[in-house]
């Protein structure tokens, strides 16, 4: 995006890109079908970043999802929105999106050079002259827009150098952290559950017994733990929340109802089947396969009649459906992230044009940036937005550096 706009606004332009191919963390967003970005107001989109989320303002403000869907509608990639006002391609394929994009770089003559991973930035006196890449090549220029991505799901060319990068001239980086990933949990016993999905619950976020947060939604069993848009929702701080204390999930099954209604439900089930056992009442409470757990939690022998059930053992039952719970030990590793939190530090980037504050010339945009926010389509809405406005920022820089002391060879 950044690249096609500064060449639409009349600069010329080389994308110098590590890979054999452009956008391949693009290609698998969203389960291969690219939530490109969310259609609600710009309030509430930023909300969804935290508190870094006003540094976004001025970029949203240049272009934002509606500009952004008819961007893609002109290329012949119409959008649809779905549950929770995300936005999808209507063909349901993150490649029409990756291929629109090319078609922008070829209407704007972009020339792109792969396999060309750049490896230092060239600065004198405050000023970008440069870059330098793995083939040994110096590239002399005045203007640079750094665009290189997080560092998670390194496979697809995202392996943090704009970070070390951005540092070697001076930036300070913002430490990076897993977010928008995936939780290990201690109990041994959620191995066994591995593809189990839950739908409608409630996921509360706890730290040393203290509510943090709290979402409600769709999460998954894995292996190793838990996964799933509501679990990588509460992760961020879940992993912030680790370095203080013990960090715990409590799942509630059954949010729809409040105690009493649970309660009447209990007795219901339990009454009416009365001569059935436990294991076969639980069938009508639970996924089947959190059966075996749910025997061993509540202490209540398998064989059991339901009418022979003491009121006890019913609000331990109760109490398991309202909180099954869950020790979070680790997030999984930074490359397994959806996204990566920290970066170029936003004080030293100018948000009117995402020039840098410290060296001139040289450009931010996407996840590099100390930016990152929920799942829902608004991490690649943040990086088209700040890539339009980077292109169209460092065209212009481009344009007047041209008009003072430019000559035609960069041309
Ligand atoms: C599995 C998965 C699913 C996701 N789904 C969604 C979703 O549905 N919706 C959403 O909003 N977000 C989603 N995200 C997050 C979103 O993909 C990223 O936030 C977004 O791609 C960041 O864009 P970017 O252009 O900054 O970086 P990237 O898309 O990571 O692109 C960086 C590019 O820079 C290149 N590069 C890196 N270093 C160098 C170098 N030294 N020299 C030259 N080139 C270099 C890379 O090869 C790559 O092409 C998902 C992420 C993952 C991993």
């Amino acid at each position: 995006m950044a690249a096609g706009r500064a060449a639409a606004c009349g600069a010329p332009v080389l994308l110098l890109e590590k890979k054999d191919r452009l956008g391949l963390k693009l290609r698998i967003t969203g389960k291969g079908r690219c939530n490109l970005t969310n259609a609600t107001d710009m309030d509430d989109f930023i909300s969804h970043f935290g508190p870094n989320g006003r540094f976004l303002y001025r970029a949203f403000s240049r272009f934002f999802s509606a500009e952004l869907r008819a961007f893609f509608a002109a290329r012949g990639v119409p959008t649809v929105v779905e549950r929770g006002q995300r936005v999808f391609p209507a063909s349901n394929e993150a490649c029409h999106i990756v291929d629109a994009l090319h078609q922008y770089l070829d209407e704007n003559r972009v020339r792109v050079q792969y396999r060309a991973p750049v490896t230092r930035l060239l600065t004198r006196e405050g000023r970008i002259t440069g870059v330098q890449t793995g083939m040994g090549q110096t590239l002399s220029s005045p203007c640079v827009i750094l665009a290189t991505g997080g560092a998670s799901y390194p496979l697809t060319g995202s392996t943090g150098d704009g970070y070390r990068l951005a540092a070697e001239v001076g930036h300070r980086i913002v430490p990076i952290q897993p977010a928008l990933v995936p939780l290990e949990t201690e109990e041994p016993w959620v191995a066994a559950l591995q593809g189990l999905s839950l739908r409608n619950v409630q996921v509360s976020l706890l730290l040393d017994g203290r509510l943090l947060a709290r979402e409600f939604g769709e999460m998954l069993f894995t292996h190793f733990g838990v996964s799933g848009p509501l679990v990588l929702t509460l992760s961020k701080r879940a992993v912030a929340a680790l370095a203080q204390g013990r960090v715990e999930l409590s799942i509630d099954l059954k949010p729809a109802l409040d105690d009493e209604q649970l309660d009447q439900r209990l007795r219901r089930e339990l009454e009416q089947s009365g001569r059935r056992s436990f294991r076969n009442i639980l069938k009508a409470l639970l996924p089947l396969r959190l059966r075996d757990p749910f025997i061993a939690f509540t202490g209540i022998p398998p064989d059991k009649p339901g009418h022979q059930i003491t009121s006890e053992e019913r609000r331990r039952l109760h109490r398991q459906l309202r909180d099954l719970r869950l020790t979070v030990k680790s997030p999984r590793p930074l490359s397994e992230a959806i996204v990566t939190a920290g970066g170029v530090d936003i004080n030293e980037i100018e948000p009117r044009t995402m020039e840098s504050k410290l060296v001139q010339g040289l450009y931010f945009c996407g996840e590099v940036i100390d930016i990152d926010a929920d799942t829902g389509g608004y991490n690649l809405q943040a990086a088209f937005s700040t890539g339009y406005l980077a292109g169209e920022s460092a065209a212009a820089a481009w344009h007047q550096w041209a008009a003072r002391d430019g000559d035609a060879d960069v041309r």
